[in-house]
């Protein structure tokens, strides 16, 4: 697909020294904007915002830290596309140092990066949500007017099994002759031809990524999108004031004439900074209660790699359609992802000779990840917390949730070895070489060996609910509406909100709470 002709109008850095109203005092240039809405982020969550809220009329101004990135822009080279387009480059980590948390940085937000898989959450999900947080009307049949909302905007398609890549159709026979349950997700693309690039950014537009529809959308309706502006503070006031800097992209050549320093005046604030940076630009802001930062939920996953005698290249074909469901009753799922070398090469607990052997077998690997609903009843070991001018993530998995993971753990080596795997790749810091394995294996001591335990290497490609949306302000940061706690006209809108770990990709409930929200917020905007 063609790239939308309204996102010549995003104000990218070469635009800034035309901007009527520049100030200049020396080499400091000072962009000041009054506008109805400021949006913070341009992630799933902001760019539904800024759709919905220009529609309505109202002066919208969206302001994102990343640069407007597209197939342009987009390689198969995996160490330039997580320094460019990920938070951190991509090594954002937590302070315990074995928990990867992968975020996109760029316009559109993670969803410029991801997996690109939709479901909807199962329905015992919800029974916590009206349970512990008092929050009613998100099962899927209440929801179908939005969900029908959203998909005429991002088209859905069941990409077709030919478009699986070696790395899962290995395991189908397996699936099958052990009547393990097993299904294909919807996707967010369009004419998915299966490139297999899609964390790299899809060369081809055939993912729905927020700058092919709703930011797009958003521009036709006046809204005014700025990229490379990072977000410092806001100041509370009847008229609040957003402070944001410029953010310098290494890879393009200076431009003269650059805004460093934005100050925009707004009586509404919305922060879809995302479920690590909302809550640490409110913690250093100074607002909200106590609840924001905390129970910061992450779908913790542990990588798993099959080592086979012939060539998988797993980096063909869609990254992740096959999703494997866990033994009854556990809380674990199993979700088959192309990753590609330098990543391989980070999920390796091995180094020296050991490293260089696994390394040499890339080509033959296969891989999945075991991931687990840590959070299931809200509450998990997790927090954001900005100290000493920087944000911190805190993770601690629980007892109960490492359990689960290690008896995913048990079910891929089966898996794998009855796929015909000579060795696995197992993700513990304690063990120094691939296992050999063979199909009679049981793999019970992975769960019985206690040395194991606290050993896990983790990663997170989808952290969610550090700001939870709550009837009640002592277990949750926002209301209902999604307004902060405790302030006029502050609303928090991306996946912080969502109260319990889901299960699924958080791409679409976080939409769908979104958008809930908007409808009600529109009506009082313009009372
Ligand atoms: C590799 C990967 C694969 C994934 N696969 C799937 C999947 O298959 N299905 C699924 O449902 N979900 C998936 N996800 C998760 C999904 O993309 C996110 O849950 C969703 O995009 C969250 O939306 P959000 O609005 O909360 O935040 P984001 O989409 O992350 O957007 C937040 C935006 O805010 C910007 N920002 C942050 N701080 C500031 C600041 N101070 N100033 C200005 N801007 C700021 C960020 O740069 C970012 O662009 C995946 C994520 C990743 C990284
Ligand atoms: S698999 Fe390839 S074509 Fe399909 S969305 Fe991902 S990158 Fe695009």
């Amino acid at each position: 697909m063609k790239l939308p002709v309204q996102n010549d109008k995003i104000t990218t850095p070469e635009k800034h020294a035309k901007l009527e109203g520049l100030q200049s005092s020396g080499d400091l240039n000072i962009y000041k904007i009054e506008v109805d809405v400021v949006i913070i982020g341009s992630g799933a969550g902001g760019s539904l915002a800024a759709y919905e809220l220009s529609r309505a009329g109202f002066r919208v101004l969206m302001l994102e830290e990343g640069s407007y990135f597209h197939p342009g822009h987009f390689k198969t080279d995996e160490v330039y596309s997580l320094s460019r387009f990920y938070r951190d480059s991509g090594f954002q980590m937590s302070e315990n140092n074995y928990l990867s948390v992968f975020q996109g940085k760029t316009l559109g937000g993670s969803t410029t990066v991801n997996y690109k898989t939709i479901a909807y959450p199962r329905n015992n999900i919800f029974d916590d949500w009206e349970k512990i947080f008092g929050i009613s009307g998100y099962r899927e049949n209440e929801t179908q007017d939005l969900v029908d909302e959203i998909e005429s905007f991002l088209k859905f398609e069941v990409p077709s099994e030919d478009l699986l890549g070696p790395n899962q159709s290995i395991l189908l026979p397996v699936l099958r002759d052990l009547n393990l349950p097993f299904y294909y997700y919807t996707a967010l693309s369009h004419k998915c031809q299966g490139l297999g690039r899609c964390s790299l950014g899809c060369p081809i537009n055939a993912k729905q990524s927020m700058y092919m529809n709703y930011i797009p959308a958003a521009l036709d309706f006046g809204a005014k999108i700025f990229t490379q502006m990072r977000v410092l503070k806001i100041e509370d006031g009847i008229k609040k004031r957003v402070l944001a800097e410029f953010v310098k992209d290494p890879h393009e050549p200076p431009i003269s004439g650059t805004i460093n320093r934005m100050e925009v005046f707004a009586k509404t604030v919305i922060v879809s900074a995302g479920p690590i940076e909302s809550p640490a630009l409110l913690i250093r802001s100074g607002l909200g209660n106590k609840s924001v930062g905390t129970n910061l939920k992450l779908h913790p996953g542990a990588t798993v790699m099959g080592v086979f005698e012939s060539k998988i290249d797993m980096h063909r074909g869609i990254p992740q359609l096959l999703r494997i469901d866990g033994e009854s009753n556990s809380k674990y799922w199993i979700d088959t992802w192309n990753i590609r070398p330098s990543s391989y090469s980070r999920l390796l607990p091995y180094n020296g000779i050991s490293l260089f052997n696994t390394l040499q077998k890339f080509s033959y690997s296969a891989s999945a990840v075991v991931q687990v609903r840590d959070g299931v009843k809200g509450k998990t070991l997790g927090r954001v917390d900005w100290r000493s001018g920087e944000k911190k993530i805190f993770y601690e998995l629980s007892p109960e949730d490492e359990k689960q993971l290690l008896m995913g753990i048990r079910q891929l080596c089966r898996i794998y070895s009855h796929a015909g795997a000579k060795y696995i790749v197992l993700p513990f810091l304690n063990r120094t070489d691939p296992l050999p394995v063979n199909s009679a294996d049981s793999f019970d001591w992975i769960l019985n060996d206690p040395s194991h335990r606290k050993q896990l290497i983790l990663n997170s490609i989808h952290p969610h609910g550090s700001i939870s949306l709550s009837s009640n302000s002592s277990l949750g940061g926002v209301d209902k509406n999604l307004k902060l706690y405790g302030l006029e006209n502050l609303y928090v809108m991306d996946s912080s909100v969502l109260p319990t770990s889901l299960g699924v990709g958080p791409q679409l409930m976080t939409m769908i709470v979104v958008l809930k929200s908007l409808k009600k917020l529109i009506k009082t905007l313009k009372k």
